[in-house]
């Protein structure tokens, strides 16, 4: 899929995600948030639910959870243009209480649509409700600065799963805070292996035939004899680097 193509499906799951019906959260929500970010990043942010300020914006991520997010992703030399960030569910739980079971089962087609379409090589998960979608029956108290597999049933066909601490449970605890920026300096590290995964392996070396009798005609060489591995293009954070008029906010 190209980045146009991208850009066009992200905004027909957004503009979804802003009419959606499909559980009680959106009829205390201001707006729905669906998401923002380049549609050519390698790597997805996943937090828990828009709180209050992400509610009134429509953008997630844009109280004080927000920009330690921000500052985190600074760390590494990132910015949040760089990546897309979204949510498990999309519209805010009242009071800000946990998304209930039942929200996370009817916003999860929404979630899996959109890996579907970006493709990510690596999904980190802010936090416990994100963490068990995509490394289930683990705590993130032992998971979190660690990867697994994601079953491609979240939608990411192909990619690894990185586990953090929400940034919201990092503002109420230094050594939550703490565990943070270290866990995200082993996200590039977590990027590299799973942009490895993702390489084709190389076609096996071919076996060569017995040497025919000299009075047999000798076949011509295969040209497929040694065939390249196909040409993957890598989506690094340096090629999602897009003037900024080419970056969609949805
Ligand atoms: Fe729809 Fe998800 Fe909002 Fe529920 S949380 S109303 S499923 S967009």
């Amino acid at each position: 899929m190209t980045q146009p193509e991208r850009r066009v499906a992200l905004e027909q799951i957004a503009n979804e995600v802003r009419a959606c019906t499909r559980c009680r959260l959106h009829q205390q929500r201001a707006r729905a948030v669906p998401g923002e970010g380049n549609p050519n990043t390698e790597v997805v942010f996943v937090g828990e639910a828009p709180g209050f300020n992400e509610d009134r914006e429509g953008r997630p991520f844009v109280g004080r959870a927000g920009a330690l997010l921000v500052r985190l992703l600074g760390a590494l030399g990132w910015r949040r243009e760089d990546v897309f960030i979204t949510n498990v569910v999309k519209c805010r739980p009242p009071e800000n209480r946990d998304p209930a079971a039942d929200e996370i089962a009817a916003c999860a087609p929404f979630l899996q649509r959109q890996l579907a379409v970006l493709d990510p090589a690596l999904v980190v998960t802010l936090g416990r409700f994100s963490m068990a979608s995509f490394m289930p029956g683990v705590r993130i108290s032992q998971a979190h600065g660690t990867m697994g597999p994601v079953d491609p049933a979240t939608g990411a066909a192909n990619a690894l799963a990185f586990a953090m601490y929400h940034p919201a449970a990092a503002l109420r605890a230094t050594e939550i805070e703490r565990a943070s920026f270290e866990d995200m300096a082993r996200v590039p590290d977590a990027l590299i292996e799973a942009r490895r995964r993702r390489e084709p392996h190389p076609a096996p070396a071919p076996v060569e035939p017995p040497p025919l009798p000299a009075s047999e005609p000798v076949p011509s060489q295969s040209a497929s004899r040694g065939a390249a591995a196909a040409d993957a293009l890598i989506r690094t954070p340096a090629e999602a680097d897009a003037p900024a008029d080419q970056l969609t906010l949805f």
